[in-house]
């Protein structure tokens, strides 16, 4: 299994290459001719993708969803997301929310914050075995970030976790550093969720910003969020 990291503008997206290839997140509405020149650059064609995996309903990991799902990619999420992700509307707390007034009217103007309403074509309730989506792996529960967040749980001991947690401060170095994602709906939830991952053995952490989070800056990392509160 091979897992390539596809470097978007605002956010991360993954190609992993297994028996089949699958995606993990789609990037923003308008990084659609990057995300498909890059799963290219990996020697996949959009019509070999066995699905789209999305770990959240964000304008930044949803936006090229619809796009591809035109192209024939089925789009697999929570079941809990399906009516938002139909609307386009965004879970939860969003950034632009949190961002100080000063900043918020130039996001609003610069950030896509709506994406295109897509179907969801699997529904994932508690947890979904990708053995047909030619992956040795499965996609589960993981609230925090937001109330249907999900991550996709690789046998090789790697998940991608969307925005459970980031590397740097908004995506700035050192992006190796795991930090907290400033709009996720609830961060004590988050950390629980990072610990039961790294107790089932999870030792690399695929990230919606920043680089791959090595388990060892994230265990200092969780011991001292532990000693902080
Ligand atoms: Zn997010």
């Amino acid at each position: 299994m091979r897992i390539h990291r596809i470097s978007l503008p605002l956010s991360n997206a993954f190609l992993i290459c297994d028996r089949k290839n699958l995606l993990v997140d789609a990037g923003c509405r308008t990084d659609l001719s990057e995300l498909v020149k890059q799963i290219e650059n990996c020697g996949v064609r959009l019509k070999n993708l066995a699905g789209v995996v999305l770990t959240h309903v964000h304008f930044d990991h949803c936006g090229c969803a619809s796009e591809l799902r035109k192209a024939g990619v089925p789009v697999i999420a929570s079941s809990q997301s399906r009516k938002s992700l139909s609307d386009g509307v965004q879970e939860g707390k969003t950034l632009l929310n949190k961002a100080p007034s000063f900043l918020r009217s130039s996001l609003q103007r610069t950030l896509p914050s709506a994406f295109p309403g897509v179907e969801v074509d699997v529904p994932v309730v508690d947890s979904l075995d990708l053995h047909d989506f030619g992956v040795d792996g499965r996609v589960a529960e993981t609230p925090g970030h937001t109330e249907a967040s999900l991550s996709v749980i690789l046998a090789n001991n790697a998940a991608c976790v969307g925005d459970l947690l980031m590397g740097g401060v908004l995506g700035l170095p050192p992006a190796w550093k795991p930090a907290q994602h400033p709009s996720s709906a609830d961060f004590i939830a988050c950390l629980d969720q990072i610990q039961r991952l790294r107790k089932r053995g999870i030792e690399s952490f695929y990230v919606g910003h920043g680089d791959v989070l090595e388990a060892r800056h994230i265990d200092r990392w969780i011991a001292n969020q532990s000693s902080h509160s």
